[in-house]
């Protein structure tokens, strides 16, 4: 960091808030985790951020033009940033085999809604004893979908609704239920379309670390102890997520990730890259 403040470049590490309840669903809690785990600006010798801002609200949509995703919803420092390093702990996971470089991207840098709209099909289901009509999900529906009325509960009408997800992911009393079942065909899909139209914007201003260390089964969202499923390799770098992951793989090894994940063909992260022209850009 020292290095990089001495060439005029000012660093900055980010996160983006989760779908999920719990230490990062807030920016100000997710940035109080952080320092708990020993991630603080004196550690690090620079900020943390919160990239879609400490409410979440602070994001861009991009075109995609893709089956699933016709737009994609990112932090808004996708485009306030002059460069980036994408940093991704390589490792199991229980809905797309593996995560590396892919995964991260287009998780990382995923507004709440576009985490929603990639982990499901969406629509709005209201649990009335945690909801106490504050009216957000009526305020940011884009369609009017979602209306309250006086002191009444939200209704949502499906015809109107398009699943943006936008009232799962403000409601801050999470009131309207995140929905995890998505087929893990169409979650892999999902992600490489988001990453593929995050790429498009920052492909040249970025480089890409995955770390091959303590590679678990599972994500490491998930709480307890993981299982290590291959010993330490070390760092790869490299300047396509599709190149990094592929080679990721390889020296993991096929084998391991396939006893981690037996029923998962993680193969369609890169085979839907390809149907989708993802892969052309690699050089
Ligand atoms: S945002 Fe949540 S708490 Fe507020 S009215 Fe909508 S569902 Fe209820
Ligand atoms: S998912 Fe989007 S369109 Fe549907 S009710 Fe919620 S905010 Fe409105």
């Amino acid at each position: 960091m020292a290095w990089l403040n001495d060439h005029g470049v000012k660093p900055f590490i980010f996160d983006t808030t989760v779908l999920y309840s719990g230490g990062r669903r807030l920016g100000t809690d997710a940035l109080a985790t952080a320092e708990r785990h020993g991630f603080t600006e004196e550690y690090l010798e620079c900020p943390i951020v919160i990239a879609d801002g400490l409410d979440g609200r602070d994001v861009i949509d991009l075109p995609a033009g893709y089956p699933h995703f016709k737009t994609v919803q990112v932090a808004s420092v996708l485009d306030s940033t002059q460069g980036f390093v994408i940093f991704s702990h390589f490792k199991g996971h229980l809905a797309s085999g593996f995560g590396g470089a892919v995964k991260n991207i287009s998780m990382g840098f995923a507004s709440r809604a576009q985490k929603q709209r990639m982990h499901a099909d969406v629509h709005p289901v209201l649990n009335r004893k945690k909801c106490t009509r504050c009216g957000i999900c009526a305020e940011i529906c884009p369609t009017g979908a979602a209306r309250i009325v006086g002191e009444e509960y939200p209704t949502y009408d499906l015809d109107l609704c398009i699943g943006c997800a936008q009232c799962i992911a403000q409601c801050p009393e999470l009131a309207l239920k995140i929905l995890w079942g998505s087929d893990v065909q169409v979650f892999q899909e999902k992600l490489v379309e988001t990453a593929a139209a995050i790429w498009h914007r920052i492909e040249a201003k970025t480089v890409l670390i995955n770390a091959l260390i303590k590679i678990s089964a599972e994500c490491d969202c998930l709480p307890g102890k993981m299982e290590i499923i291959a010993p330490d390799v070390g760092f790869l770098g490299g300047y396509h997520p599709l190149s990094i992951d592929a080679e990721s793989v390889n020296l993991v090894g096929r084998t391991t990730i396939d006893s981690a994940h037996p029923y998962i063909d993680w193969q369609r992260q890169f085979d839907y890259a390809r149907e989708i022209g993802f892969s052309d850009t690699i050089r």
